[in-house]
């Protein structure tokens, strides 16, 4: 059965190029093994790779914006709601990859919220994961993540996410090229080191020697974190260079053990 890895990041993250990434090194494997792409986004306007499956070949996603009046991001939210509802027939057609294919690639809107928060998104990861082993890979913008407080909102929110999905979860550290990702290793194995970071970074205390709210704030929050981070394996890539790339489907291929001993039997009690 192939594994589908469903790529989530914020805009900017480096989404499309670490897709395009992935999908060369699976060509040029020996033998190799292409992958079978289906793209979620409806307002992406070029693509640097073939998709098999595209939500643009169906839904026109300024015709939406037109005929119902919406602006941007509820022309992507209607279009993802009309492609869910055909759904099925897209699971039917991967399905009938499945003897062939290893590894099955979602990419979803750059808009990360509209995937995230919607219920066609969750209805689209229920229903693929329900059918496949099922892995997501969280991309981060590792230069855009030094700061510590901006490190600690990233990883809440990949923490949100890991929470809804409840499915194995990688973070992928991109743009390892520019800024290498061994500070966020530090930060998230030595709960000590983060919180001296986030120490010198802003000061501990307030004018009368007592913590800030804020620095009180994002102790507790990092205790939480520190919980999440025994849930989850990170990898540092870079989508530029390739760097990390077969680190990354070792992390996918511990996923499918991760699967089918934590997924499937959490997916059997709730039903
Ligand atoms: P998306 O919005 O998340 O799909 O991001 P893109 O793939 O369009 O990338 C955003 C910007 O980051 C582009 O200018 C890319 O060239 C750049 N980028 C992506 N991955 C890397 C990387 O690994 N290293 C470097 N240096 N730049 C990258």
């Amino acid at each position: 059965k192939p594994i589908v890895i469903i790529t989530i990041g914020m805009a900017g993250a480096g989404k499309s190029t670490f897709v395009q990434r992935i999908n060369s090194y699976l060509h040029s494997l020996e033998p190799s093994s292409p992958p079978y792409i289906l793209n979620l986004d409806p307002a992406v306007t070029n693509v640097p790779f073939e998709a098999n499956i595209d939500i643009r070949d169906t839904i026109n996603y300024h015709e939406v914006m037109k005929q119902y009046n919406l602006g941007p991001n509820g022309g992507i939210l209607t279009a993802l709601n009309l492609f869910t509802t055909k759904f099925d027939q897209v699971l039917g057609l991967v399905e009938k990859r499945a003897e062939t294919v290893d590894y099955v690639i979602m990419d979803t809107p750059g808009q990360i919220e509209i995937f995230t928060w919607s219920a066609s998104g969750a209805i689209i990861t229920d229903a693929v994961a329900g059918t496949f082993p099922t892995v997501v890979a969280y991309i981060i913008d590792t230069p855009r993540t030094t700061a510590p407080a901006t490190f600690m909102s990233n990883m809440l929110y990949a923490c949100s996410i890991l929470y809804k999905t409840k499915l194995p979860f990688i973070l992928v550290f991109n743009k390892t090229d520019v800024q290498p990702h061994d500070f966020a290793l530090e930060w998230m194995h030595d709960f000590e080191a983060f919180q001296e970071a986030l120490a010198t970074h802003r000061g501990t205390t307030d004018d009368e020697g007592e913590p800030t709210y804020m620095n009180s704030l994002m102790n507790s929050m990092s205790l939480v974190l520190d919980e999440f981070y025994k849930h989850l394996t990170a990898v540092g890539v870079s989508s530029m260079t390739g760097a990390g790339i077969k680190e990354f489907f070792d992390a996918v291929e511990a996923s499918r053990t991760e699967y089918e001993t934590e997924y499937i039997p959490e997916l059997e009690r709730a039903r």
